[in-house]
């Protein structure tokens, strides 16, 4: 008979994987993780200091439940730890009143109930005069729900708590290969096989190379921070809150302000035009001007007053989907085998809820938020 060496493993301690082991672990189920890297590394896509969340979840419209669970569970995370995670800055989504991103925001607030209020192009260069050079057909959209999540923090955080209440955590140990058996899965590594009766594998950009057959792309995204030339308190959180700002030519700026006014955290991005693939696998993370030149070109006319080349760049990575939803569940209904990912470049304000539906489907509860549009079968 075999000897299973837990019920259940977690391969990849990122945001999602962590989540997930908190909630398991929680619960009383004996689990194991495992991550390749120290939990809270800035090899994956959760690092750089801090994310943006918002409860309205424009990329679609059933991801709004999902926000609003997770925005509970970061409560009850931060409450657990005693630990400080979430920040209830309010958030800026700026850009033309039918488009995507402030267009998406007044959908998705309309639909769902949530608050937010609005800025024309002229109020809002006068509120917030660091963004100038906002057209007057665009308009801003602030959502007072908004705010910053702390991801590094957040994955200890997470890790830590699970750890506490039972889970075995194995980090620097890279699972090679996930190989189903009957009844159970078996974790390859360099030096051992460890036997669990089901895995839940949220390895980020790797999660391709561990369970084959999903439509996924790993590209390569650049996060940038600028000095500001005056130290003048315009770019404190008050004065440049978290925010996204979809240009004319649809590109989307986005970043933050500091509580000092310095190390502006920003970033541009343009529908995965220019992006480019990576192979994860490829830990080299050097950077060259192509992952910031495009913004620094772009800043002097619609956020002027910052130094012309970045003080610090970091490279992290997102994984994409053909339909731009993260595929969350088992594939092929798998009893086995349970996977998130293609997070395409949002998923960490859902980490909460993600971690606590994959425990849900894990332990065969029903779903408190609607799933079935991540399913990973519906691409076949
Ligand atoms: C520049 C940038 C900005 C972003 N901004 C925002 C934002 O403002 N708001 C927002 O919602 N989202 C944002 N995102 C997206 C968000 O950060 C991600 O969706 C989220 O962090 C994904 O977490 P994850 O756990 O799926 O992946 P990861 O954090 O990459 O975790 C995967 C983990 O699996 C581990 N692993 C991989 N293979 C193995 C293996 N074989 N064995 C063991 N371990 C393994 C990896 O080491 C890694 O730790 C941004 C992403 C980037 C890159």
């Amino acid at each position: 008979m075999t000897q299973w060496d837990a019920e259940a493993a977690v391969v990849g301690l990122g945001a999602w994987g962590a989540t997930a082991l908190w909630k398991l672990a929680a619960r009383g189920v004996d689990i194991l993780g495992f991550e390749r890297f120290t939990p809270g590394h800035s090899l994956g896509s959760s690092h750089g200091g801090s994310r943006m969340f918002r409860l309205t979840g424009l990329e679609h419209p059933q991801l709004v439940p999902l926000a609003r669970r997770s925005g509970e569970l970061w409560s009850e995370l931060e409450d657990a730890a005693q630990e400080r995670l979430f920040f209830p800055t309010g958030g800026l989504l700026i850009g033309p009143e039918n488009g995507h991103i402030a267009g998406g925001t007044l959908r998705a607030a309309h639909e769902h109930g949530i608050e937010v209020r609005t800025y024309t192009a002229r109020a809002l260069r006068f509120q917030y005069p660091r963004h100038t050079g906002v057209p007057g057909h665009h308009i801003g959209v602030w959502e007072p729900s908004a705010g910053i999540l702390r991801p590094e923090r957040a994955v200890r955080t997470a890790v830590t708590l699970a750890q506490r209440a039972g889970a075995r955590v194995y980090a620097d140990t890279r699972i090679t290969s996930v190989e189903p058996v009957t009844g159970g899965v078996l974790l390859h590594t360099a030096q051992r096989t460890v036997r669990v009766r089901q895995v839940i594998v949220t390895a980020g950009s790797w999660l391709a190379t561990l369970v084959p057959g999903l439509p996924l792309e790993s590209v390569r995204m650049p996060i940038t921070w600028f000095r500001p030339l005056e130290p003048d308190g315009t770019f404190n959180l008050e004065s440049f809150p978290v925010f996204m700002r979809e240009l004319d030519d649809s590109r989307v700026l986005w970043g933050s302000g500091t509580e000092g006014g310095h190390d502006i955290k920003l970033g541009l991005e343009d529908r995965g035009v220019t992006a480019k693939p990576i192979d994860p696998d490829d830990s080299d993370r050097s950077v060259t001007p192509d992952d910031w030149s495009d913004l620094a070109g772009t800043l002097p006319a619609k956020i002027p007053g910052l130094e012309t080349l970045p003080a610090r760049v970091a490279v992290s990575t997102q994984t994409r989907t053909p339909d731009g939803q993260f595929v969350i569940g088992r594939p092929g209904g798998d009893p086995r085998v349970i996977v998130a990912g293609g997070d395409n470049g949002h998923g960490f304000p859902y980490a909460t809820g993600i971690g606590e539906a994959l425990a849900d489907i894990a332990q065969g509860r029903p779903a408190r938020v609607p799933l079935d549009f991540l399913s990973p079968d519906r691409f076949h």
